[in-house]
């Protein structure tokens, strides 16, 4: 193709340029209107009674832990096939991510599984809405009341997703979105947590400011404070802030476009023999599109790296999600014993996907030919 097309790339303009300008000019880089304002309109836009920004999503599902008070002794299910982030939080509090395998369908944590998992003390259930498709929260809810466990959903890739008709984050505890580059929006680097708890937003406040007992605007004299518990900082810049504000108006756009260039991919390329891909609405769940995933048939697992290959001298970007069930990175395999083959489902995700781009980036003819390309490079490789 004659542009290459990168798998991802945040949709930035002037307006973004411009709005970060004025607050490098207004002099507040830190604690400022841009902060509160984008988590008013965040909040507002996840049906949500309060949104605390962040520096990261990672950051997001560490504090709600830590904020818990969740730690050794006890346990936090995580699915095995999700970013290393889920359960490297857990790992950060002292708890013991227990990975459960996910559903071949839709990649989610499997439902049967975790009823039938033998969790000690268990606190947290961490769903993933893996690539945007949102678990089944019904189920996973009415499980974790029952276990007495909280539920933090992962929505790192899941701006715009909906279960029920409602966006996701809210339907346990909290959610925590990302704002990475490369996700439905960005804010540089920066995370949300969305909760309908005010006492445990006012919380996660504190505790992502050094455990202050007052925050700035509480003090009655300047650079008085009391530290009341321990806390870190994650907070997010203003300058990243007004970032995600602009992003925040051009959501619909963006989810628009995504969605375009999704279908215009799954026209070609379901008719290619050995090749699935994820549902788009699953249950009560709708994606939001971020990325559209090519699922080989295990007879084709092994041409995984050559179809990338391919794909890439053609000048379409791609990626994996992800590139090992999280058990099996060294990390976690060495510090609990996990041996191959214990997360099939998630063991095979790994190793027989691939993830296209459907970000604003690329252009309604450029999807076209992408599609096109693909569908002719999965013919001659599968042949
Ligand atoms: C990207 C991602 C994260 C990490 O988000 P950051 O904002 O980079 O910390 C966490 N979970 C999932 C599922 C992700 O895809």
């Amino acid at each position: 193709m004659t542009n290459p097309i990168p798998f991802g790339r945040p949709f930035i303009d002037e307006r973004e340029a411009e709005a970060v300008l004025k607050v490098l000019k207004s002099g507040t880089l830190v604690h400022g209107p841009q902060t509160a304002a984008f988590e008013k309109e965040f909040a507002a836009r996840s049906d949500a009674q309060e949104a605390v920004a962040l520096s990261s999503c990672t950051a997001g599902l560490h504090l709600s832990l830590f904020a818990l008070g969740i730690g050794p002794g006890d346990s936090v299910a995580v699915p095995a096939m999700t970013h290393v982030a889920t359960a490297h939080a857990v790992e950060l509090v002292g708890a013991r991510p227990y990975f459960v395998d996910v559903d071949p369908l839709t990649g989610n944590i499997d439902i049967e599984l975790l009823h039938s998992a033998n969790f000690p003390n268990l606190r947290a259930i961490m769903p993933v809405h893996y690539l945007g498709l949102p678990c089944d929260m019904t189920a996973i809810c009415s499980y974790a009341d029952s276990m007495k466990a909280v539920v933090i959903e992962d929505c790192a890739l899941a701006v715009g997703s909906t279960y029920d008709e409602r966006p996701v984050g809210t339907f346990g505890l909290c959610g925590s979105f990302s704002f990475y580059p490369t996700k439905q929006i960005t804010s540089i680097e920066g995370g949300m947590v969305v909760t309908n708890d005010a006492a445990f937003a006012a919380t996660l406040r504190k505790v992502r400011a050094f455990g202050y007992s007052k925050s700035l605007e509480e003090r009655s004299r300047p650079g008085q404070y009391d530290v009341n518990r321990l806390g870190f900082n994650y907070r997010m810049s203003e300058v990243e802030a007004a970032v995600g504000l602009v992003q925040l108006e051009k959501l619909d756009l963006i989810l628009a476009l995504r969605r375009r260039n999704y279908e215009l991919l799954a026209a070609e390329i379901e008719q290619v023999d050995g090749i699935k891909s994820f549902p788009t609405e699953h249950g009560a769940g709708k994606t939001s599109h971020y990325c559209f995933n090519l699922v080989l048939a295990a007879e084709h697992v092994h041409l995984r790296d050559a179809i990338q290959d391919n794909l890439g001298a053609a000048g379409i970007g791609t990626s994996i999600h992800y590139p090992s069930a999280v058990p099996q990175f060294t990390y976690y395999r060495e510090k609990y014993g996990y041996t191959k083959g214990q997360f099939p489902v998630a063991e095979w995700l790994a190793s027989g996907t691939i993830s296209l781009p459907v970000g604003p980036h690329v252009q309604e003819e450029q999807a076209i030919a992408m599609a096109r390309t693909v569908r002719q490079t999965l013919e001659r490789l599968l042949a």
